[in-house]
């Protein structure tokens, strides 16, 4: 099996999807979640019509994606790993999105990084939705600080996109489900609060739990192993 190969397969299943659960077809986009793999699997993918990927270390990153981009500025690529304060200068000079917004003094590196670029740059807010998962927002007080925060022009290179969330790591089903439509809930709740904020975006599902993250709502999934294998962690 090759990247291109595996590229179609998944839009096959993302397309069945959008139609087991009646949404409109497109309407679920997928990332390409490259990480721990070589700049030359990002290509392959690329090849094959692939023009969104999801990285999770900024230093693997940064080597990888700038000279790809000046090559191809098409492409876009996305943090979505947990992200340290002092990685922020570095990854808002490549990435289009950071995914995993996960507290408000991130957001206030991330402007001050941004104003200095004098660029503006999408987030999601990572929301903390199954007991096992580590990352995002733990509580509904500090994510709805954090809008707040944005809402009220505290942050105005930031342009909140929507939200993300893991599932937790679990063959029960049911547990998963409640993950993504916990998250689903509550991106309907700020919505309504927040009519202002252009945040549709709901990044959810992964190369185990996709189809069952398209069914409750998920707007975006990110797939890596499905794409391109297995992680060789030890590199
Ligand atoms: C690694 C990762 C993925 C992709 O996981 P696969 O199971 O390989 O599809 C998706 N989202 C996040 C946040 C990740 O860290």
């Amino acid at each position: 099996m090759n990247i291109k190969d595996n590229i179609e397969i998944i839009k096959q299943r993302i397309s069945e999807a959008e139609k087991k659960s009646g949404r409109p077809e497109g309407s679920v986009k997928l990332m390409a979640v490259s990480k721990f793999h070589p700049a030359e699997a990002v290509k392959e993918a690329f090849e094959a019509g692939q023009l969104l990927f999801g990285e999770n270390r900024v230093q693997e990153a940064s080597e990888k994606f700038p000279p790809i981009i000046t090559q191809h500025p098409q492409i876009n690529v996305h943090m979505i790993g947990q992200l340290q304060s002092n990685k922020v200068k570095k990854a808002v000079s490549f990435a289009s999105c950071i995914q995993s917004v996960d507290r408000i003094d991130l957001l206030k590196e991330i402007e001050k990084q941004c104003s200095k670029l004098e660029r503006t740059i999408n987030i999601l807010f990572e929301v903390h939705t199954g007991e096992e998962s580590k990352s995002g927002f733990t509580t509904e007080e500090a994510l709805s600080e954090s809008i707040e925060a944005v809402a009220n022009g505290q942050f105005p290179h930031i342009i909140p996109c929507g939200f993300m969330t893991m599932a937790p790591f679990t063959d029960d089903e049911k547990l998963i489900r409640k993950s993504f439509i916990t998250l689903r809930e509550l991106s309907e709740k700020l919505r309504r609060q927040y009519p202002a904020l252009p945040m549709t975006e709901l990044s959810m599902g992964m190369s185990g739990d996709f189809e069952i993250a398209i069914e409750e709502g998920s707007t975006l999934v990110r797939v890596g192993t499905a794409i391109f294998g297995e992680r060789d962690y030890s590199k």
